[in-house]
């Protein structure tokens, strides 16, 4: 689409965010399995709940402009998805893997947060205080989930130094794949 306007940029966006947050929706799934921590697996399992509501919230955007919602594929959260399927295929110490698994996660919220703070901005710049509103509930919405992510991992490396502390090697649990 060329962008000859501030609207043909706003419609660009907000299909990439619509992209992205499909690609989440099958995602997430997977990242809650492969999560040690039940703390982790239930935070990954309610983001998937709240990321249905954004993409409710898009369609009702796109509903609104008359506009289809599909026609972008979101390359970014595509190559962001696939370096977190490379963490799932890791065997090692499970909580090194979870941190891995939240590091992945908050790439992801902070891809996010940039998209709907943009498409929040163009909302108000275009005149449309409706969707200014639900973009920025999303934007909310991605700005929790990363702040429970950064307060998770604190959690799990403490769990990773009280094994130390034990005296096993801080790698110890490592699954025997022998590879
Ligand atoms: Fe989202
Ligand atoms: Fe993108
Ligand atoms: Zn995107
Ligand atoms: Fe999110």
């Amino acid at each position: 689409m060329p962008l000859d306007s501030l609207h043909d940029l706003y419609l660009t966006e907000l299909k990439d965010l619509y992209s992205a947050e499909n690609q989440l929706l099958k995602a997430l799934p997977r990242m809650a399995k492969g999560a040690s921590s039940p703390d982790l697996r239930a935070a990954f399992t309610e983001h998937l709940e709240v990321t249905r509501r954004q993409v409710d919230r898009l369609d009702t955007i796109f509903e609104g402009l008359g506009v289809k919602a599909k026609g972008k594929k979101c390359k970014a959260m595509e190559g962001l998805i696939e370096e977190g399927k490379e963490v799932l295929a890791e065997d090692g110490d499970p909580a090194v893997v979870d941190a891995a698994l939240i590091c992945s996660a908050q790439k992801v919220e902070h891809y996010e947060i940039a998209g709907y703070g943009c498409a929040r901005t163009f909302a108000r710049l275009l005149g449309y205080p409706d969707a200014e509103a639900l973009l920025q509930q999303t934007l909310d919405e991605e700005g929790e989930a990363d702040k429970r992510l950064t307060a998770l991992a604190e959690t799990v490396v403490n769990a990773e130094a009280e094994e130390a502390d034990d005296g096993e090697p801080a790698g110890g649990r490592r699954a025997g794949g022998g590879r």
